[in-house]
């Protein structure tokens, strides 16, 4: 199939490369011109210097940018993708975004017979890299069944949740269940520095019964090295965290310990953490005072 793909930042520049190796032909825009032509440098792909170019005679435009408004500016802006997008093409969007940005990008699309889905994905920088992503998936079943295939280049799990915004909902719950985990990651490693325990033994048994989780499995070594430099960035946590919130005060649903996550992490922030791996809650309880 001919794709395109914008967007290549941690996930997108191996999900791109996924893609081509599974034997489409892919072109890429990204809004850093260097890092295209550092992924056509490694896959035989092609790239195009504005999302409207990249996306002419595309079967599937994917998108994985940063929030609400950088999706908007390469779908719907000047020269976003859906200037030139075909009829009978679709726009399937793996950006952590709002419900309300699937929904209105879904009404443009079908203004021009385009599909559309949200495809926000999780799984992390290694998910990406490994191709084993779990996608989760809002919009229509026949939309859903044309792309389903394409995503085995990077997907582990690739499910249809509802109609279009539902795997931006989805996604939501998602963080909702990663923050309080992470942050009982970093409190449990700190106290077993504090405790002078060996911390990795403690780890490497503890993940054997009930505490184990992905966080605990993925992230304890990052907080034992205090090693942040990597992965999910805390800025995008927010991103996510803010508008898990946003949402759940219109549906009512309440999330104490959310809101209080999202509070560490903007502590976090202020020691400069902006771009830190969501480990970094560790940092917040080791500081020196
Ligand atoms: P990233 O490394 O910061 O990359 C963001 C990408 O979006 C870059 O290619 C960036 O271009 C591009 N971009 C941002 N704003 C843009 C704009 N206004 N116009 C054009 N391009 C723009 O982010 P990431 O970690 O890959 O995350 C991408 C999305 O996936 C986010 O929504 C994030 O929440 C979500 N996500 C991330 C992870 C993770 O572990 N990293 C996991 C699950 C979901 P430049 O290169 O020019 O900056």
């Amino acid at each position: 199939m001919k794709l395109t793909f914008i967007g290549l930042g941690v996930m997108g520049y191996p999900m791109a490369g996924f893609l081509q190796k599974a034997g489409h032909e892919v072109t890429v825009y990204n809004r850093t011109t260097s890092k295209a032509q550092q992924w056509c440098s490694e896959y035989d792909g092609a790239y195009a210097l504005t999302p409207a170019l990249a996306a002419e005679n595309a079967d599937i435009v994917f998108c994985c940018v940063g929030n609400d408004d950088d999706l908007r500016q390469v779908t719907i802006g000047e020269d976003g993708v859906l200037q030139t997008m075909k009829a009978n093409s679709i726009l399937c969007d793996h950006t952590t975004a709002s419900a309300d940005v699937a929904r209105e990008l879904a009404a443009v699309c079908q203004s021009k017979a385009i599909g559309f889905l949200d495809a926000p994905v999780s799984g992390g920088q290694a998910g990406a890299e490994n191709g084993v992503l779990t996608i989760m998936i809002g919009g229509e079943q026949e939309t859903f069944d044309n792309v389903r295939p394409v995503l085995d280049a990077y997907a582990r799990c690739a499910e249809r949740i509802g109609d279009v915004g539902a795997g931006q909902l989805a996604k939501m719950v998602n963080q909702i269940c990663i923050a309080g985990v992470v942050q009982g990651l970093a409190e449990g490693v700190h106290f077993a520095k504090q405790a002078d325990l060996d911390v990795a033994k403690v780890i490497e048994v503890i993940s054997k019964g009930a505490a184990q989780s992905w966080q605990m499995e993925n992230r304890y070594q990052a907080m034992i090295d205090n090693e942040y430099d990597f992965g999910f960035a805390i800025d995008w946590m927010r991103k996510d965290l803010g508008i898990t919130l946003d949402e759940a005060r219109r549906n009512n649903a309440k999330l104490p310990l959310t809101a209080l996550v999202d509070q560490f992490y903007g502590d976090v922030q202020e020691m400069g953490g902006n771009r830190w791996d969501t480990s970094s809650l560790h940092a917040r309880l080791s500081k020196k005072k």
